[in-house]
């Protein structure tokens, strides 16, 4: 049986935050609502939501726990009937679990483009050990691309970078087909891989028209409410990024290191890796160690180990010896 989650209600376009109470109307939420957002996406955009909606903000300053348990209970105590999440991935992160706990819907109003999370029904949770749980889909997403936009463009290359790796995550889910007999739909595979081919072809473009990252993210987070599971998206490059979280004292953003993974893991496939390559570095993400600022230690360590980070049968089958790691990491120039 499939289980097939999806958004009701999308909008994308400058000022579309302008949109919010139109949308909570039409998404028949009614009763008190909660924003979430950090310290600085309250300026970009809770307050001015938390205006329009005449709702209480839950400012998250600390960890991703104690957000999630602080504003859990806020819900509780406030009897709130919706929340919306105003901010990047983390607070989007943060109101999904919370929402799930308390099983009310949410909005989410991503402030920032840097991964798929902003808009799939899956979420990644920071501790000692980054673990990713399924959640609900969002009701409603408002992104407003003057904002995001405006976010610093490291934020906007990382997301780049994340939906150029359906590209792999892609390759691996028809190897787990092939040569382990698990499940695979056409529909969101095709889905997923064109959102990485719309960024790797307009690279050049989206400094100045972030709504094509917006829309393949959105597509991205479509193709895994699909397939029921983040397959479609999230492949060995996402494992070797996960790798690096667990083991570097600063890690990176999730899309940059996930990007740096789908240039090894396309040529782990023996597929154009450099055409990869040449796509991050278009929308200037980085591409190797150096400019990932983590050093080729790291790099190593992260490849043998990442096909143990879960259970997820990819191109790195039973793993890299160290060998074969450093070839790898070599060959495709990712150290020197
Ligand atoms: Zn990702």
């Amino acid at each position: 049986m499939k289980d097939i989650e999806l958004p009701r209600k999308i909008i994308v376009g400058d000022d579309a935050i302008e949109n919010v109470c139109e949308v909570v109307s039409e998404l028949g939420l009614i009763g008190k609502s909660l924003v979430l957002a950090d310290q600085n996406t309250v300026a970009i955009a809770g307050d001015k939501v938390s205006s329009m909606l005449d709702s209480d903000i839950c400012l998250l300053t600390g960890p991703m726990n104690e957000g999630i348990s602080d504003a859990t209970d806020a819900i509780k105590e406030k009897n709130i009937s919706y929340v919306v999440g105003v901010g990047g991935g983390t607070v989007i992160d943060t109101t999904k679990v919370c929402a799930y706990h308390t099983k009310i819907p949410f909005i989410s109003i991503p402030t920032a483009a840097s991964h798929d999370g902003i808009t799939s029904s899956q979420a990644s949770l920071k501790g000692e050990k980054p673990t990713s749980m399924k959640v609900h889909s969002a009701l409603g997403i408002i992104a407003d691309t003057k904002i995001i936009g405006s976010a610093p463009h490291r934020l906007t290359a990382a997301g780049c970078a994340d939906a150029i790796s359906n590209y792999s995550a892609v390759l691996d889910w028809k190897l787990a087909h092939e040569e382990k007999g698990e499940y695979y739909g056409d529909y969101s595979a095709t889905l997923s891989m064109m959102s990485a081919q719309i960024i790797m072809y307009n690279a050049e473009k989206i400094k100045d028209h972030v709504a094509i990252l917006v829309e393949a993210l959105i597509s991205s987070g479509v193709a895994m409410g699909i397939a029921g599971s983040s397959r479609p998206c999230s492949g060995a490059e996402h494992q070797f990024s996960h790798a690096l979280d667990m083991i570097c004292p600063k890690p990176v953003l999730h899309g940059e290191q996930c990007g740096v993974g789908t240039i090894l893991m396309t040529c782990l496939h023996g597929k154009d890796w450099e055409k990869v390559r040449e796509a991050l570095k278009t929308v200037k993400a980085p591409v190797n160690s150096k400019e990932l600022n983590i050093s080729e230690e790291y790099i190593i360590k992260a490849l043998t180990m990442a096909h143990d980070i879960r259970d997820r049968y990819t191109i790195l089958r039973d793993g890299l010896s160290d060998k074969e790691a450093v070839k790898l990491a070599r060959e495709t120039e990712v150290i020197d």
